[in-house]
């Protein structure tokens, strides 16, 4: 490995109708890595593991929607490893992505477990890498986000968009309390940190704290 290649790399995979962008990220250096929100889609999801060459150490969950979740469950059979997250406050979630799914046409879905819950503050250590864990109910109430401080990069689920934010119109959602999550904790963020959404583009916390029109006072 060269000096100057990034300690952590990532491949985002976009899966289900929904565009979900599932993301597999790997510590450089040991090349061991995890995957992020296996919506479904798991065929390319394992063929992009097999093309980097990922040590795939766990799934991990930013919520428990049917776009995020619904691969999961198969992921873990094929894959031998754990499913970690979201907040047990997805629990009711992940055990109705079948009846949820099936009501947006989605098929191939399969509920899941998690084996073990994150909490605000928790680290996960892969690799080289650290993974911070931010709790951000609004969205879900068990929504989490993942921080990687080395490289300035926090994976948000659908807490926070390129110019919007969740929906909170499904079941567990709270509008105000999303605001909160927003501002107490992912504006607690540097501006220079990129962030990678459900769906969509990514961006930046300075241009959201700028620009997003749902964060201007
Ligand atoms: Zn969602
Ligand atoms: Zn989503």
């Amino acid at each position: 490995m060269s000096d100057n290649e990034l300690p952590v790399k990532l491949a985002i995979i976009p899966v289900t109708d929904f565009q979900q962008n599932c993301s597999i990220i790997w510590c450089t250096k040991t090349m061991q890595g995890v995957v992020i929100d296996p919506g479904g889609d798991v065929e390319n999801i394992l063929h992009a593991i097999s093309e980097t060459g990922v040590d795939v150490k766990h799934i991990l969950l930013t919520h428990g929607h049917f776009d995020h979740a619904g691969g999961a469950a198969e992921l873990k059979q094929k894959l031998g490893v754990d499913i970690i997250g979201p907040h047990k406050g997805d629990k009711f979630l992940l055990e109705s992505l079948e009846e949820y799914g099936s009501q947006f046409g989605m098929s191939g879905i399969r509920n899941c477990q998690s084996d073990k819950w994150l909490d605000d503050g928790d680290e996960l250590q892969i690799g080289d890498v650290t993974l911070k864990v931010l709790h951000c109910p609004g969205h879900t109430p068990g929504s989490v986000v993942f921080v990687i401080d080395e490289i300035e990069l926090a994976i948000v689920g659908d807490v926070l968009f390129h110019g919007s934010i969740g929906r909170t119109d499904l079941p567990g959602g709270n509008h105000e309390q999303l605001l909160a999550s927003i501002r107490n904790r992912l504006l607690t963020l540097d501006d220079g940190f990129s962030f990678i959404s459900g769906h969509g583009p990514a961006s930046t916390i300075g241009n959201e704290r700028a620009n997003n029109p749902f964060l201007q006072a």
